[in-house]
Parts: structure tokens; C-alpha cells; sequence
């Protein structure tokens, strides 16, 4: 009988070590970091755009009355947070009108390849394929154009408002209208996230026409942040330069700090 005691004392005096010596390397208020949660739609797969928009669950087809063609589909948030603001900036005359919305990965390739090619002239009307450094090439349409998997237009977050000129924006009916969106955007959930420069972010050029509803992408922002990195960006033309240039640090995270 006395022998099974003995083990049992010996655990108890293990016990009371170990709980002095948790109590010492586990002071009680610590706080352990919560780890970001996003919805489970929220996928590698998805931020990269491999997906088809007419057919996944959380997209609606956009209404043709606010847009310049059929067949255009927003996340059904951003298109309900859409929806408020057309009605808002139309009853101070001005008419909001989709000219690009969600875009895949395959769209994408289709718009970088021709591009990269030289089937599409590029804004300055000088053809990329003229250009044989592929980083010098990249960089050059990168100005504007997304490589495909990178692109905010995957994430249904994004829109291309009423004109792709900055100097539409600058003058009459474009400048009040521009007025407008950055005094009321913020208070449907957009925000412009490739502004001028001055905030010091790097990446593409000035786009006062595109977007974005920020409760949804900026989550979708992090998620990139934490789960994309450059060597994941493939499957186009010239796919190779993503690392030199860093479209993670660049161009993905390179937006307005107020979009963040
Ligand atoms: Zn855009």
C-alpha cells in the first residue's frame, strides 16, 4: 500500500514546481495578439482573382442603368454601398456611371498580354513590345494596368467611375462630380486609392475615376499583407519581373494611407 503513496506525493510536489514556475513565465496580464479573421470566402484563390464572378455567391450582376454596358458584377456590398451613393450624388445632378467593375484574373491577363504584346497601345500611344527590358516594359504598363493577380478589380471591391482621364475630372461637369466624390465618397465607404503622389505611396499613377469600398477591401488589403507574396504572381507574360519590382510592396500596399 505505502508504495503506490510514494508516486503520488512525488507528483504532487512535481505539480506545485510546475505551477510555481508557470505563474513566473506566464504573468496573468499578458495578452496573446488576436489573429486578423476573414470571412471563408476570403482565399488565396480569390484576392488573385481565379474565380468566376456570374457564378460565385457573394456577386450580383450591376444593373444596367448604372453602367456603360451589361454584364458587369460588383461584391453585393459594394454594389448595396453603390447604390446609396448614385442615389445621393443624383439628387445634386451629378450621374455616376460604372465604366469597369470586377475583373478576374483572366480578364486581366487578356488586358496585361495585349498590352505586353503590343496589340493594345498604351495611354502615351507608344507600343510596349518596342521596349526589350522586360523590367523596363513591366514598369512602363505598369503605370495604369495591373499584372493579373494583383489587381483590386479581382476583389469586387473596386469601380471605374464615368471617365479613364484624370483631365475629365479636372474641368466642368468631371470637376464637380470629383469635388463631390471626395467630399461625400467616405461617408458611403469609398475612398480613392491611387490619389496623386504627395502622401509619398508608391505604385501606379493618379486615377481620380477609380473606387474602391473600403470596408471590404480594406480587409481584403490585409489579407494580401499576410498571405500574398510576390513569388505567387504568375501565369502571364513577363510574370518573371514581379519580383524585381515588388508588386507586393509597390503596387498592392502602394495606396493612399486613407484607403488603408
Ligand atoms: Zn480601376
Amino acid at each position: 500500500m505505502t508504495s503506490s503513496l510514494i508516486p503520488i506525493r512525488s507528483l504532487l510536489f512535481i505539480l506545485i514546481l510546475c505551477s510555481c514556475d508557470m505563474q513566473k513565465k506566464m504573468p496573468v496580464d499578458v495578452v496573446s495578439p488576436v489573429p486578423e479573421q476573414y470571412p471563408s470566402w476570403i482565399t488565396q484563390d480569390f484576392v488573385m482573382g481565379h474565380f468566376d464572378p456570374a457564378k460565385h455567391p457573394e456577386f450580383v450582376v450591376i444593373d444596367k442603368k448604372y453602367a456603360d454596358r451589361e454584364g458587369l458584377f460588383l461584391h453585393r456590398d459594394t454594389y448595396r454601398a453603390f447604390l446609396r451613393m448614385w442615389e445621393a450624388a443624383g439628387q445634386e445632378g451629378h450621374q455616376l456611371v460604372i465604366r469597369s467593375a470586377t475583373r478576374n484574373f483572366d480578364y486581366q491577363k487578356r488586358l496585361w498580354d495585349q498590352k505586353w504584346s503590343g496589340l493594345t497601345i498604351l495611354s502615351d500611344g507608344t507600343s510596349a513590345n518596342e521596349i526589350p527590358d522586360p523590367e523596363i516594359r513591366a514598369r512602363k504598363i505598369l503605370l495604369y494596368s495591373s499584372m493579373p493577380g494583383t489587381s483590386r478589380h479581382h476583389w469586387g471591391t473596386d469601380i471605374d467611375l464615368n471617365s479613364f482621364n484624370n483631365e475629365y475630372f479636372e474641368t466642368g461637369a468631371g470637376e464637380k462630380l470629383y469635388q463631390w466624390l471626395t467630399e461625400h465618397g467616405a461617408s458611403f465607404g469609398f475612398c480613392q486609392p491611387y490619389t496623386d503622389k504627395s502622401s509619398g505611396r508608391t505604385g501606379y499613377e493618379e486615377e481620380k475615376w477609380h473606387w474602391s469600398y473600403i470596408p471590404l477591401s480594406g480587409k481584403l488589403t490585409s489579407y494580401c499583407r499576410d498571405y500574398i507574396s510576390n513569388d505567387l504572381i504568375s501565369g502571364f507574360k513577363g510574370s518573371e519581373v514581379a519580383q524585381k519590382v515588388d508588386m507586393l510592396m509597390n503596387y498592392i500596399l502602394g495606396i493612399n494611407p486613407e484607403c488603408l
